[in-house]
């Protein structure tokens, strides 16, 4: 028999306020639900963000963690596609409405209403996770179930643009090299790309080309930059800060792509011009669908695509933010459960 009233959870009371551990009462589950025993949840930016109502979308109290690797411990009786003790995920979306014409042409995660993880739902830093059945995502076996959790996020904000976008004969940028980047760079290496990692740390470099970078370029180096005029099929960033997108965007091919991934919250200024003449596109995605999120996940087993990790029990889950925040963190942290 399953306790449900003494599950526990890390809970933020308010924006900046260190978590404390909390018991929580989930109540009974529902019909499309599933619940997940977390074992594992990565601490992606976006959970940072959100403690530091960085986007003026929290609420608190709020459970953070959406990038969960756990095991089905409950299924409701609507619930489909997951088995209880089977491995699961859960990633950045935990509900979306399952009849709008979003969902039904398989973007769920563009359904009006999609529900995030964090923002008024409990999320994964906690015993237990409940996610509709559409959000749970049976692991490939093979892949590294310890380190698997930022790919649910992380992993497929960026596979999805790759895997739309990009064609194994392109030259693709990754700009930025930091959680989102690292396992950018992987992936488009790992799909056959020419790869070019885009870096603000020079010390990052060699790293960039141990994870498949064919070149790393420094963002703060103008002359370089310009020496890319017309390189690139599509460019990824995947930075919350201002660059000199003006520089960026002309390093695109004819027909490129600057795909933004990345919550900058400053304005990207484009000319006009800059897009015209050579048919080039400015884009943004948000992580990715259902599919797309299965589709990575057989990828990224397929070709052992698999974040590099700095590991954390989640008692010391305050020390992991505050390491998130310094940018030390190399390149993403998960946190293991503990309770
Ligand atoms: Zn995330
Ligand atoms: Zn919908």
């Amino acid at each position: 028999m399953r306790d449900t009233a003494s599950y526990k959870a890390w809970v933020a009371k308010a924006a900046k306020q260190p978590m404390v551990l909390e018991t929580v009462d989930l109540g009974p589950l529902d019909a499309e639900d599933v619940e997940v025993a977390v074992e594992h949840c990565g601490l992606c930016h976006s959970d940072l963000s959100v403690f530091n109502n960085d986007w003026g979308i929290s609420q608190y109290p709020a459970i953070l963690g959406h990038e969960v690797v756990g095991r089905v411990t409950a299924v409701g009786p609507n619930a489909k596609g997951v088995q209880i003790g089977q491995r699961a995920g859960v990633g950045w979306f935990s509900a979306s409405c399952m009849h709008c014409r979003q969902c039904m042409s398989g973007s769920h995660h563009l359904c009006p209403q999609v529900q995030a993880t964090i923002v008024g739902h409990r999320g994964g830093f906690a015993s237990h996770i409940r996610v509709h059945w559409a959000w749970a995502f049976p692991l490939p076996d093979n892949l590294n179930f310890a380190d698997a959790g930022p790919l649910l996020c992380g992993g497929v904000t960026v596979f999805a643009p790759l895997a739309r976008y990009a064609r194994p004969t392109d030259r693709v940028g990754i700009i930025g090299i930091g959680g989102l980047g690292h396992m950018a760079v992987k992936f488009a290496a790992a799909y056959g790309c020419d790869v070019t990692a885009f870096t603000a740390s020079e010390s990052k470099f060699d790293e960039a080309r141990g994870f498949g970078a064919n070149h790393a370029v420094s963002t703060k180096d103008s002359a370089a930059i310009g020496k890319l005029g017309g390189s690139f099929d599509l460019l990824i960033s995947t930075v919350n800060v201002k660059l000199d997108w003006d520089a960026l965007i002309g390093t695109l091919a004819p027909n490129g792509r600057l795909h933004v991934v990345g919550a900058v919250l400053q304005p990207i200024p484009v000319t006009a011009f800059s897009l015209i003449l050579q048919q080039r596109s400015v884009s943004g995605s948000p992580t990715g669908s259902p599919v797309a999120i299965e589709t990575m996940l057989d990828f990224a087993a397929r070709h052992n695509v698999a974040p590099q990790t700095e590991h954390f029990p989640m008692s010391k889950i305050n020390e992991a933010f505050a390491r998130l925040q310094s940018g030390k963190a190399r390149y993403r942290i998960v946190l293991d459960a503990d309770f």
